[in-house]
């Protein structure tokens, strides 16, 4: 079965989780990892993890939902919740520079902070880098986050960023946009699979008008049959090889994610 790395399943009405995972399974897709994107959110992420058995919580906040300095009070709360057995990864964490996101140094601190309890943790980290590279890869390496493994979240770079990435022992996590880029597709042809792992990053969309195309984690087997059909390959062997680098990602929590997909 299929995992989907990344998801914000708390944005949804709860009523409709049940009916997306009996979608996502009939699809093959087992396990889903609920990403948080500020501490409350973080929160009902893992509410989730404990409600449901094929979903498992990330905890973070995300470069762009900082509204000031990440103080000890909500790192304090973060490195709580890091410890709970549900909570797979770090995330949703990262950098965003464009014009309008919030002040670099101001998200630099918080990123820093946040693989420190990745750290104390033992949590891979799952990062958010948009016009952010250099930038990412300095501190990703300043932060010796090569220990704890993680992967490059909903990867649109190049084939350079992505042998960055790669170099420092995180993987490449492809979503639909794999669907519509040529210039993605031809990276991701390059990527050997084995440094691969898919998501969907999904939320409600309702700005798409029909309920029945909002991205759900259901649609994870869309991105494989792309990169199979990219690579020449059968949608099997990107399944199970996607599979396995995700559950090789998770390390120690990597059992308790395996027992569900079955
Ligand atoms: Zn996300």
């Amino acid at each position: 079965m299929f995992v989907d790395l990344h998801t914000h399943l708390d944005q949804y009405e709860p009523g409709e989780l049940p009916g997306m995972f009996e979608r996502a399974r009939n699809a093959g897709v087992g396990a889903i990892i609920a990403a948080g994107v500020t501490v409350e959110s973080t929160r009902r992420g893992l509410e989730l993890a404990g409600e449901y058995d094929n979903v498992f919580a990330g905890v973070g906040v995300h470069p762009s939902d900082l509204t000031g300095e990440l103080d000890n009070d909500a790192l304090d709360q973060l490195r709580f919740m890091a410890g709970n057995e549900q909570v797979v990864v770090m995330s949703e964490v990262g950098l965003d520079h464009q014009d309008h996101s919030p002040d670099r140094a101001m998200q630099e601190r918080a990123f820093r902070a946040q693989i420190g309890i990745a750290h104390e943790a033992g949590l891979p980290v799952v990062f958010h880098m948009r016009f952010a590279t250099a930038d990412m890869l300095r501190v990703l390496t300043e932060e010796r986050v090569s220990v704890l493994g993680g992967a490059a979240h909903y990867f649109q770079g190049s084939h350079d960023e992505a042998a960055a990435v790669i170099e420092l022992g995180c993987y490449i996590s492809l979503a639909k946009p794999l669907l519509r880029l040529p210039e993605l597709g031809k990276v991701a042809r390059e990527v050997p699979l084995e440094w691969i792992v898919l998501e969907t990053d999904c939320y409600p969309q309702p700005f798409k008008g029909k309920r029945e195309k909002w991205t759900e984690p259901k649609d994870v087997p869309m991105v494989a049959a792309k990169l199979a059909e990219l690579k020449g390959i059968d949608v099997a062997e990107v399944m199970e090889t996607t599979t396995n680098n995700a559950l090789t990602m998770l390390g120690h929590k990597a059992d308790r994610v395996s027992a569900v997909l079955r």
